[in-house]
């Protein structure tokens, strides 16, 4: 199955996305990892990506559309993929059905994950994630801090704050083109009849592992 992860920052995309792609054996493609890795690297994208990501806004489609595509083409996602933070924009949603259609498939569900507004932001700021790329696991200092402070539970290596999560300016910068660009989205699946909504709060004590339970659930 082809999964979309839909849903603002801070709302535990890549925390769900992990799960399921542990459980389901489908790679979990995140646009912002690649990109990150990229820049880690010094790549020709990764320079180019990072004009965009250091200001908070999008990488333009001419960039993202043939990365993701590419990447669709690999073996391991041949029989399904969870993606994480594509698409953003109804262009690129359009994008990625003409790129599925062409190998016979089709966006199966999308997971749209809601959570306020106030506890968002708190999470991006509190966001830990894991330096090792290939580790990639994702903490919050308050609600799911690792056992030993600055150090990745998993694999052992160093917790970092992403550049983009320290800037307050940037976070709003990528909420205001979140609600701009990527809601739209929401109707858009809404009227293809894929999308699934699961709201993720600390308030009703509900977080990403419990929406990733309900999921697997629903699609085993
Ligand atoms: P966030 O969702 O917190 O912004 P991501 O890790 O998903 O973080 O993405 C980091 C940055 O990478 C985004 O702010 C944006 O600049 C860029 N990016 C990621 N995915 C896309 C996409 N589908 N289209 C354009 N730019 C993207
Ligand atoms: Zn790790």
């Amino acid at each position: 199955m082809y999964l979309i992860m839909l849903g603002a920052q801070g709302t535990g995309k890549g925390t769900v996305a992990g799960i399921l792609s542990k459980e389901t054996g489908w790679p979990q493609i995140s646009t912002g990892d690649i990109f990150r890795k990229n820049i880690s690297e010094n790549t020709e994208l990764g320079k180019k990506a990072n004009e965009y990501i250091s200001k908070g806004n999008l990488v333009p489609d001419e960039i993202t559309v043939p990365m993701v595509a590419d990447r669709l083409n690999w073996e391991d996602a041949k029989n399904g993929a969870i993606l994480d933070g594509f698409p953003r924009t109804v262009e690129q949603a359009e994008a990625l059905e003409k790129i599925l259609a062409e190998k016979g498939k089709k966006v199966d569900l999308v997971i749209n994950l809601v959570t306020p507004r106030e506890e968002t932001i708190t999470r991006i700021l509190n966001r830990r994630v894991c330096s090792n790329p290939d580790c990639k696991a994702i903490y919050n200092l308050t609600m799911h801090p690792p056992k030993v402070e600055g150090i990745c539970d998993k694999c052992g290596s160093k917790l970092v704050q992403r550049d983009d999560d320290k800037d307050e300016d940037a976070i709003k910068q990528r909420l205001a083109i979140y609600d701009e660009k990527t809601s739209p989205l929401i109707n858009f699946y809404k009227e293809k009849g894929v999308l699934l909504t699961e709201e993720v709060s600390e308030k009703i004590n509900r977080l990403g592992k419990d929406v990733a339970e309900d999921v697997l659930s629903k699609i085993k």
